[in-house]
């Protein structure tokens, strides 16, 4: 390393053409972490652990159930439950818009997938969180997919394993939203 290259902060040192913007998007993923680039695959096939770092980066709920559950005998529950905006809220913009691009980003209806199946032929009820939709934030749709699991493991005698991930309520649902932690209290009291 040449005198020059020692006063460079090190952010201008670093001149590894893997890290130029040119990747094409979707194949390769940084590591936040390390930095490393990664192939997209071959960190899914790692569970989502950075093979470099051990760095764990975030899971959709679709990816976790996924590797979660075994492949026979899944069924969702509660995915007809969509969200819908009872008191025509608006911020710096309306609900109905956040959630046409919560849903265009995730590929989900709302922040909760919940399904039955097996883990290594146990069965069970699992709710998983997507955080990349509004922050993993809990509306009526959450809590209502959320008691109709717990209603579902109770029913057939089975455990309820829950993945959390939020920020906590869907202010764009106000009290509705703040309902849904009584409501599913007393469906996990049950
Ligand atoms: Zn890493």
């Amino acid at each position: 390393m040449s005198w020059l290259e020692k006063l460079l902060p090190p952010k201008i040192q670093h001149t590894d053409p893997s890290d130029r913007r040119s990747v094409p998007e979707g194949v390769w993923v940084k590591c936040p972490s390390c930095e490393t680039v990664l192939y997209k695959s071959d960190l899914q096939a790692n569970h989502n652990v950075c093979p470099t770092c051990s760095h764990h980066h975030r899971m959709s709920a679709r990816d976790r159930l996924d590797m979660f559950l075994d492949a026979e005998g899944r069924y969702e529950i509660g995915q007809e439950v969509l969200p819908v905006d009872a008191l025509k809220f608006k911020d710096s913009r309306k609900y109905p818009e956040r959630l046409k691009e919560a849903m265009q980003n995730t590929g989900e209806t709302d922040a909760l997938v919940v399904m039955g199946g097996a883990v290594h032929n146990i069965n069970v009820v699992v709710a998983c969180f997507e955080f990349d939709f509004m922050g993993g934030s809990m509306g009526s749709v959450v809590g209502e997919r959320f008691v109709r699991g717990v209603h579902a493991a109770i029913e057939q005698k089975v455990p309820f394993i829950c993945f959390t991930a939020t920020g906590g309520a869907r202010m764009q649902e106000g009290l509705l939203s703040l309902m849904q932690m009584a409501k599913t209290n007393a469906s996990l009291t049950r």
